[in-house]
């Protein structure tokens, strides 16, 4: 009986604290929100849409795969100073002293280290960089009582899909360490979410995503030989790199090379506020995949690139490279049922944005 009734009263403070938590948020204020890894290619997209909503955004970020030049550009596009903390996620003491110093609404997670390759060289380093630093956040954001969370994952759980399009429901497997930590973070926040029942957190299964801000200002800037194809592209048709090698011709596709889902990367931003609106007017976590739904080619990317940028694109077919799959691309009708959200940018707007960034920063942030 006795408990019973405390259990009552700890509802009743449960809910009056949570409702005047959301009142701002519920009458369509600001969110302050903190973009963790906000410097890098997703993150800085993310912070232009959510600045463009009206939401007070800051970045941390330790630079390890990005540029202090994306904070200049940032500024330029937003017109005002752009709150930065620099800070490793390893660092908890770090992490721990910037949520006491600020207050967040949400945070977005994209710190993460991403080449496939690399996490199969240095799988401890992607499990401490990517996992270690996944954990000190999420303990940062219990201890100061922040409890929403989108969170960047990735098609690569579904490793090699048994069919296509691939929805929420495929079977998830991982193929490499990188694969790993995204499925490893997916399952730390579904048993935060069950132990803590007011914590709310997105799940983005990305596929491809490729492009740049319309701007020009912001764009993808990969570090010495790109592993992806759109940057490969870029490179090739500003003249950094002499041609490319187009990795398997006889797969079972359209035309014999790998089928991705390529998705503009300022459709991947919006999704983002799309979550984090979610996440507070539907009160309930969420995991869907951010695609088109519209498989492309490697030779169909090439030329529609080529189209786009008046470049011709030469290339090679070699060997498949080492891991590959033949075909994925998404089912992304979840992603519109609870978000309202889908891709509008086609193939051509991609391809036209990249190279817009690629022909105005030839050399990417270092050239100023
Ligand atoms: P990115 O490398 O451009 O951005 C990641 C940012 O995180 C970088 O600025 C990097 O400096 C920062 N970072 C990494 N480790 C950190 C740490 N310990 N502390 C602080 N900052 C740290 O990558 P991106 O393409 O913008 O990807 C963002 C997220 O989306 C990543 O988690 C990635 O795994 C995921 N993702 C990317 C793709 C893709 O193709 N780009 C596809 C699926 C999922
Ligand atoms: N690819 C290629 N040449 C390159 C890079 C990639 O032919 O220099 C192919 C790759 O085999 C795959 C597709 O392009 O079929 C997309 O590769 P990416 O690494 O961009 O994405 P992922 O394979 O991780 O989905």
């Amino acid at each position: 009986m006795k408990s019973s009734a405390l259990s009552r009263i700890d509802l009743i403070v449960r809910a009056l604290t949570y409702s005047q938590a959301n009142a701002g948020i519920f009458r369509g204020e600001q969110m302050r929100i903190l973009l963790c890894g906000g410097a890098g290619y997703i993150g800085c997209h993310t912070y232009a849409t959510l600045s463009e909503r009206g939401h007070q955004v800051a970045i941390a970020d330790n630079f390890s795969n990005s540029s202090p030049e994306v904070l200049t550009r940032l500024r330029q596009l937003s017109g005002a100073p752009v709150p930065f903390h620099r800070l490793d996620l390893r660092d908890k003491p770090a992490l721990e002293a910037l949520f006491a110093q600020e207050s967040f609404d949400a945070v977005i997670h994209f710190a993460a280290l991403k080449a496939v390759g690399e996490s199969c060289e240095r799988p401890l380093d992607y499990f401490e960089n990517n996992i270690g630093g996944t954990i000190n956040l999420l303990q940062a954001m219990r201890g100061a009582g922040v409890r929403r969370l989108v969170f960047s994952s990735s098609a690569t759980v579904y490793g090699d899909p048994e069919q296509v399009p691939v929805n929420e429901q495929a079977r998830l497997q991982v193929t490499n360490p990188y694969g790993r930590t995204k499925l490893v973070v997916e399952e730390l926040i579904g048993d935060l979410c069950r132990s803590d029942r007011d914590f709310r957190a997105a799940n983005l299964r990305y596929f491809n995503p490729v492009g740049a801000h319309a701007s020009g200002l912001i764009g993808e800037d990969p570090n010495g030989i790109p592993n992806n194809l759109m940057p490969y592209i870029c490179q090739v048709a500003v003249g950094r790199r002499e041609k490319l090698s187009v990795f398997g011709g006889d797969y079972p596709t359209v035309d014999g090379t790998g089928v991705r889902d390529y998705i503009h990367v300022v459709d991947l931003a919006r999704a983002h506020a799309d979550a984090l609106d979610y996440l507070v007017r539907a009160d309930r976590s969420l995991t869907v995949n951010l695609g088109t739904g519209r498989g492309i080619s490697v030779l169909e990317l090439a030329n529609a690139f080529s189209s786009a940028s008046g470049r011709e694109i030469p290339y090679q077919i070699v060997e498949r490279r080492p891991g590959d799959v033949a075909e994925v691309y998404a089912d992304p009708g979840l992603a519109q049922q609870l978000l309202g959200w889908r891709a509008e940018y086609d193939v051509d707007a991609m391809c036209r944005d990249a190279w817009r960034w690629q022909s105005m920063n030839p050399q990417g942030y270092q050239g100023g």
